[in-house]
């Protein structure tokens, strides 16, 4: 039998191995240089106003939430379908999630749901760049700047007031690199937090990073200065200053959170960024594969992946079945391992699941997202995939398919 073709190995190679040794050999392994410069890359890459380095997305948005003022109270707005760590970072910061359907054409969330969702406790919208393929920016910020829906925003604080809006935030966990209007996902709307965990589109093996581009009301120096306090216990010089001779000295004017990023994830980082283009390259090149493969089967419904305005980052190709039930699918699924091809679902519908159905959310309510799940797969996308693993895949799909439905 062939070899297993996996879901989404990370590429090592030769050039992550010796940037990791460099920095395990320079006598600086955490927060310091590398993390620095990787930072500034990402900057650059994204055209956002300023960006900083993190553990993982989760605590990006944890401290972000923090930071911003979220509190028990309040509500944010997500869609019903992501991964269970855009509403846990809610539920911990005391918040309710609040959530809300999906678009019929395409994963992301909708907005005229959205709308519909807006209170006067509503503090902010996080939506998710399902797929890597982004959300509706344009109309959301269009919906949060409507004279009647700021007229009713309650501020709790000044950084709030001098927004003076819901504040929309993207969870581009799946987006590094994608575009809309001709920009880069990180500068799409006012905060965007990247997960660079070890299946997505660039890894740092876990980590993360906060891009901002706030209205130029807010300071993004200060922002940044803050954050590195913010993410190191609140402790006002970092490990890399206090080596400065005679500089031990420090103080804690917040009890502050610990995530900061190391030189030795940085370094894998900046192998991975200086590369990205290739290795989007490839994923369209896959995209497409599979375009062409499933457009010969009635069966086969394609996601959305370029439009006039928008173009994925080719993070995760998330195929749908027609016809097919949720029960079907799952057969499917058994019967594509067979063929010795890993295959996945992005994602369970938060409604599906024990802690969210615990706390009143109830998947009738999602139908869209319902029908998204019931009959997805998502098919492997990586650098090393090749063509002839891809023709792979869709043979073992294709064979799957007409098994579990014939
Ligand atoms: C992976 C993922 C996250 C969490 O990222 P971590 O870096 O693992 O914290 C958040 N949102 C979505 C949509 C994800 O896929």
């Amino acid at each position: 039998m062939a070899y297993m073709i996996p879901f989404s190995p990370p590429r090592i190679d030769d050039k992550i191995i010796a940037e990791v040794t460099a920095a395990l050999q320079s006598g600086w392994i955490t927060t310091g240089p590398r993390t620095k410069q990787f930072e500034k890359n990402i900057s650059e890459y994204c055209g956002c106003k300023t960006t900083v380095a993190v553990n993982s997305w989760t605590m990006g948005m944890q401290v972000f939430l923090n930071y911003w003022g979220i509190q028990p109270g309040d509500e944010v707005i997500i869609p019903a379908y992501t991964y269970c760590a855009s509403a846990n970072v809610i539920v911990h910061a005391g918040a309710k999630p609040v959530m809300v359907d999906l678009n019929e054409e395409d994963f992301n969330l909708n907005v005229e749901k959205v709308r519909q969702a807006i209170t006067p406790k509503t503090k902010a919208i996080l939506a998710v760049d399902i797929s890597g393929f982004p959300a509706d920016y344009d109309l959301l910020m269009d919906l949060v700047n409507e004279e009647a829906i700021k007229s009713q925003f309650s501020a709790n604080n000044d950084m709030q007031s001098n927004l003076g809006r819901i504040i929309v935030i993207s969870d581009s966990a799946h987006s590094f690199g994608a575009l809309m209007n001709g920009k880069r996902s990180g500068s799409l709307t006012d905060v965007s937090s990247f997960s660079f965990h070890a299946v997505k589109n660039l890894t740092t093996a876990e980590g993360g990073a906060l891009c901002f581009n706030l209205p130029d009301s807010f300071d993004h120096d200060e922002i940044y200065k803050e954050f590195c306090t913010k993410i190191l216990h609140g402790q006002n010089k970092d490990a890399l200053a206090k080596t400065k001779k005679g500089n031990w000295k420090y103080d804690v004017e917040e009890p502050g959170f610990k995530c900061n990023m190391t030189d030795i994830q940085a370094a894998i980082g900046l192998v991975e960024l200086e590369r990205y283009q290739e290795s989007l390259d490839r994923r369209k090149m896959i995209f497409h594969r599979y375009a062409d493969a499933f457009s010969k089967y009635n069966w086969a419904i394609k996601p959305a992946f370029e439009t006039d305005t928008k173009t994925s980052s080719y993070h995760l190709y998330l195929l749908r079945i027609d016809g097919a039930s949720e029960a079907q699918r799952d057969e499917i699924i058994q019967e594509i391992f067979e063929h010795d091809v890993s295959v996945n679902v992005h994602f369970q519908p938060l409604p599906l699941l024990t802690a969210y159905k615990k706390r009143g959310y109830q998947m009738n309510d999602y139908p869209e997202a319902y029908a998204k799940y019931a009959n997805e797969i998502s098919l492997p996308v990586y650098f090393n995939l090749t063509d002839g693993d891809v023709d792979r895949v869709v043979a073992a799909l294709v064979a799957s398919v007409q098994k579990v439905l014939a």
